[in-house]
């Protein structure tokens, strides 16, 4: 009876939402997040609305692009323990974070309450709330009674999946949950019930039955009774030699897999210490393990990698190491603002018709550099016969963005490099034009002056500062317990900034350096440089961070 008036509020709740939705000319296939922030026109109140959320199962990059857009709109993020915090930064700044501290099925009832009456309670006041589970919000995770309480409270809600552990840890295994002719179904179920207290809500003996017949059993919050799981299952029938696999903190840095038998996990998993966060799965396929694990052969397997630079330049490199198996921790020390004064740019910009060359030196020179312009009411013609000179690949690909054509690219940063791409003659009784960062080195104007330019006109075009908001805490924490392997600097400024942002000394800390200055910088501070590109650009420190980790791999 409950139940059903439950089900008939629920249905009501849906239908309003579908009629709103419609009402604001929003097909079922268009983004869920139309009409987001529009004021409902008809309502006095703005609308909050609460959505559950699947962070994946541990790795930031498992998130889905839905899951990280909704995130980048929240108002109040409420996560779990066991989400990736580097997803925590997608949300906007002035977000409010509120732990909510779970970790699978140990959580009391009074917390959950506690924690939908937080939902309620915060979309009331009108705001976006994401409530960000691991995984899957509706595997285990009590999503399901969530939104239950938010159908009860009339608050609108909408859930976005997310990579389930239960698959992504068996993937990350190697183990195909269903293959043709060998496993035609998979069970997902709890390790944690308690049968001495009451019948198992698990058909155990069903489904070892299934399971006779090539079927495949994924165990979740397994660790605390597993050896009563394990031998549940062994009495309902299924051969002590079936394949059995645990994988601890799959997906991320920490991931740990054992393969043994159903009658033999236990014993191997105590003896190893594995212990929670981990999906156990039985079953033929888990054998498949043997030939089909890959993610211990990714070069980068294992590791943790800082990724220090701005956060706008970041993502290639950050996507290009977890590519690699890295798991990144993203720490930007570097934030770009203008430069205290505009006057040496701006003069230079009303006369920017008489110089024979503008080199840019970074893809942010080149950013600011035609933002300025822009809102001088300057146009990019303006340029005219100046010959234009891009340091490195990456600033010469932001020229491009603009169609504007690049006469000579040194492939790194370094001054000798850049007069011979330009040409001895080309630089004799020439005018320079150098828009770049306020605080740079001297060593390309004093080449190209003793070269004979006739003119040198350095023009700050921005200035690097460090970010607020910087996740300082979580970065000491983690380089207390010693889980970072290796953090990356791509400028002296990011070392600088890195030690003073942490203001802890920086003694011991391994790190790649991307050139010589760099590594001058950081092993001045302590840090000890294992990695330093033959090449000054990204492209090669990732080769370079690639090969280290090899050679450490082979030794081992
Ligand atoms: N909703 C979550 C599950 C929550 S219950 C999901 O869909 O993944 C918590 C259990 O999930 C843990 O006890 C463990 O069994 C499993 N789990 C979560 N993250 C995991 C990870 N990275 N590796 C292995 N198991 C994980």
């Amino acid at each position: 009876m409950r139940k059903d008036s439950g089900r008939v509020r629920r249905d009501r709740i849906l239908n309003r939402a579908r009629k709103k939705r419609a009402a604001q000319g929003s097909s079922p296939s268009s983004s869920p997040l139309q009409g987001e922030g529009k004021k409902d026109a008809r309502s006095k109140h703005k609308r909050g609305r609460v959505f559950l959320v699947g962070a994946g199962p541990g790795a930031s990059d498992l998130i889905t692009i839905r899951g990280a857009d909704v995130l980048g709109r929240a108002d109040v993020v409420v996560y779990d323990n066991l989400v990736s915090p580097e997803l925590l930064q997608l949300a906007p700044p002035k977000a409010e974070l509120i732990y909510a501290g779970k970790r699978g099925g140990s959580e009391k009832n009074i917390e959950q309450t506690a924690l939908n009456a937080i939902l309620i309670e915060q979309a009331r006041k009108g705001r976006v709330v994401v409530r960000l589970k691991g995984g899957d919000p509706f595997i285990f995770g009590r999503g399901g009674e969530e939104a239950e309480a938010l159908a009860r409270a009339h608050i609108e809600f909408e859930v976005v999946p997310g990579v389930t552990s239960a698959i992504a840890g068996p993937a990350f295994a190697g183990i195909p949950l269903t293959h043709r002719g060998h496993g035609s179904f998979v069970a997902l179920v709890t390790g944690h019930e308690d049968e001495s207290k009451g019948a198992s809500a698990v058909p155990w003996n069903e489904l070892v039955a299934a399971a006779h017949h090539g079927g495949t059993i994924v165990i979740l919050m397994a660790t605390a009774r597993m050896r009563a799981t394990l031998d549940r299952i062994r009495a309902a029938g299924l051969p002590d030699e079936t394949p059995a696999v645990e994988v601890q903190w799959a997906t991320t840095a920490a991931q740990r897999t054992v393969s043994a038998t159903l009658a033999s996990l236990a014993d191997v998993s105590a003896r190893e210490g594995i212990g929670a966060p981990a999906v156990i799965v039985v079953g033929e396929l888990a054998g498949m393990r043997e030939h089909l694990k890959w993610v211990e052969r990714t070069p980068l397997f294992g590791r943790t990698v800082v990724v220090t630079r701005a956060r706008a330049a970041a993502s290639d490199f950050a996507t290009t190491l977890r590519r690699l198996g890295a798991e990144v921790v993203e720490f930007p020390t570097i934030e770009t603002a203008p430069p205290r004064s505009y006057t040496a740019l701006d003069r230079a910009i009303k006369r920017i018709d008489s110089f024979d060359w503008i080199i840019f030196t970074s893809a942010m020179g080149v950013e600011s550099f035609v933002e300025r312009l822009k809102s001088r009411g300057g146009d990019i013609r303006a340029l005219g016969d100046a010959s234009i000179a891009a340091i490195g690949p990456a600033t010469a690909a932001r020229l491009a963005d603009y169609a504007l054509q690049v006469a000579a690219v040194p492939d790194e940063y370094r001054a000798e490099e850049i007069v011979s791409a330009i040409g001895i003659k080309q630089i004799r009784g020439k005018r320079f034009l150098i828009p770049r960062a306020e605080v740079a080195r001297e060593a390309l104007p004093e080449i190209l002056r003793d070269k004979g330019a006739k003119e040198v006109v350095v023009a700050p075009a921005y200035r690097t500062v460090k970010p607020k908001g910087a996740q300082i805490g979580r970065m000491r924490e983690l380089i207390a317990s010693e889980k970072i392997d290796l953090v990356t600097f791509t400028s002296s400024s990011t070392v600088t900034n890195f030690c003073e942002l942490l203001g802890v000394p920086a003694k011991g800390i391994r790190a790649a350096a991307i050139g010589p200055i760099t590594a001058a910088t950081a092993e001045e501070r302590g840090l000890e440089v294992v990695v330093k590109p033959r090449k000054y650009t990204i492209e090669a420190l990732t080769e370079a961070i690639r090969e280290y980790y090899a050679a450490a791999n082979g030794s081992t």
